[in-house]
């Protein structure tokens, strides 16, 4: 029955223009917080929280069209929207799950997306971040994205060679 349901879900995600990995968007449950954050490093859309579970998660999953990504064995008796069962507790094989089953292209989108509050980074001027970043940064970085959101400023550097080396090992890259 969860597994047609999610087949429908698919189905009518593919009939519409844009690709797949554009179109899904995520509501993870509260016991998925890494996972969240490095779908969020892949820039698909994930909101996560505290109240994310139980009946908290199937209405903010409703409310926004969401597919749910949960750990929660008993969520299926709570008639909820479409949702994929995590089945590993490794975050690894968390992330390899969601891109197999949701047919996301990994590298398409990578650190376009606050990584603490999901929302769309936004190009800023190095003269506009002098104040926000350390000095040191300041002087060796030429691109700078801020979260409109939390007003984190980001900057490509060791962190995402990190990330994209994690990545690969995960194999997603
Ligand atoms: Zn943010």
């Amino acid at each position: 029955m969860v597994k047609a349901k999610f087949d429908r879900f698919k189905r009518n995600r593919k009939k519409m223009a844009a690709p797949i990995s554009e179109q899904v968007q995520f509501a993870a449950d509260r016991m998925l917080g890494r996972l969240a954050r490095w779908l969020r490093v892949l820039g698909q859309d994930v909101i996560y929280g505290r109240h994310l579970s139980g009946y908290g998660l199937i209405r903010a999953a409703r409310a926004e069209n969401r597919l749910i990504l949960t750990r929660d064995r008993g969520l299926k008796q709570k008639q909820p929207p479409p949702f994929i069962f995590i089945d590993s507790n490794d975050y690894r094989e968390q992330l390899r799950q969601v891109i197999r089953e949701c047919g996301l292209r990994a590298g398409d989108a990578l650190f376009t997306r606050c990584l603490e509050c999901n929302a769309v980074l936004q190009p800023k001027s190095k003269e506009s971040v002098e104040s926000l970043v350390p000095p040191y940064v300041f002087s060796t970085q030429e691109m700078f994205f801020w979260c409109s959101q939390c007003r984190r400023v980001y900057w490509p550097a060791t962190h995402h060679q990190k990330m994209l080396e994690e990545l690969r090992i995960i194999g997603v890259l």
